[in-house]
């Protein structure tokens, strides 16, 4: 069993957004730009978002950070993205999830330009997801097929079966195993006899939001698995796969953490890099 060390793999990519954000500031004469819009004090928002600003520093990307008190209001924030949008410095704009429950996050989402959509979430990007066109792609799915494509296995005509069926990971993963010419399966929690259909797959994401959720026992031997669950119990993260048990029978697989996460913020700023040459280029 090989681990896939999404860590090593993330320092290569920033590596060459280094020099991509270095040459767009050499061309432009400024920085490309990425604007994290919080709201309110969820402590795990809190983490993810100063570990995009610190992943921003890394690669010479600058940030722009606006913080909203829980009660803030929506026209506020709406108004702040429109600022953004007509930002000549601003290549990328993130608005951390989950938003305190008063505000309307789909139509938070909609207001920000689709090219400048760095989450890849905003509706015509999930669309040009599924109709195969240039679009920018959602981090964590982009980052998983990164991450299957470092194993050198090919995809094409493989079982691919994601649990899960998000907007953000399950759904957009699909598409993008399907584009690249997988058989795809996607399992959810009405689905009947799970393991008759993970034990039939060669690619296995499991994106379930459940602790050590898949067992060894529901793995094909040989395949190739990644574990998007980011499970936080007793101060420990944990994935939805139970690592012990899958090492045995995969041939491949992430761990948590170290795996998908720092993808996820790689495939980020990679996102805002290319909004910033597709802004000036076309
Ligand atoms: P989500 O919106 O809660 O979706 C969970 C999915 O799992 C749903 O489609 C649900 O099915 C399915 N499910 C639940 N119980 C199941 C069961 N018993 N059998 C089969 N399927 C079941 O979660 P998410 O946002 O996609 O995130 C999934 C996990 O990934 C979480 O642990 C999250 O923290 C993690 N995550 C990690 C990253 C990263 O960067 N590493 C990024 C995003 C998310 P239904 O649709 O039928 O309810």
């Amino acid at each position: 069993m090989k681990i896939i060390d999404g860590k090593a793999i993330s320092a290569s990519v920033r590596k060459e957004l280094t020099a991509k954000a270095a040459e767009f500031e050499n061309k432009y004469g400024r920085k490309v730009g990425l604007a994290v819009v919080k709201v309110g004090a969820n402590p795990a928002s809190e983490v993810y978002v100063r570990n995009k600003i610190r992943a921003c520093e890394e690669v010479g990307v600058k940030s722009f950070s606006y913080n909203f008190p829980e009660d803030a209001e929506e026209s506020a924030l709406l108004e702040l993205i429109d600022e953004l949008n007509g930002s000549e410095n601003v290549d990328g704009i993130l608005v951390q999830l989950p938003l305190p429950s008063g505000l309307n996050e789909k139509k938070i989402l909609a207001r920000i330009a689709p090219e400048k959509d760095a989450d890849g979430f905003h509706v015509i990007n999930a669309g040009g997801i599924m109709l195969g066109l240039p679009c920018t792609k959602p981090c964590t799915p982009a980052g998983i097929i990164e991450l299957i494509k470092s194993t050198g296995e090919t995809i094409s005509g493989k079982n691919a079966v994601v649990i899960g069926r998000s907007n953000i990971v399950g759904k957009p993963c699909a598409m993008l195993l399907l584009a690249e010419n997988a058989t795809v399966t996607v399992c959810h929690s009405k689905t009947a006899d799970l393991a008759s259909h993970t034990l039939n797959a060669d690619i296995l994401v499991a994106a379930v939001g459940i602790k050590q959720f898949v067992k060894g026992e529901m793995i094909k031997p040989g395949a190739i698995v990644i574990d998007v669950g980011m499970n936080r119990s007793e101060g420990k993260l944990y994935g939805d796969v139970d690592f012990e048990s899958a090492s045995e029978r995969a041939a491949y697989i992430t761990p948590v953490p170290g795996g998908v996460g720092p993808m996820t913020v790689t495939m980020l700023l990679k996102n805002t890099v290319e909004s910033a040459f597709r802004c000036k280029e076309n």
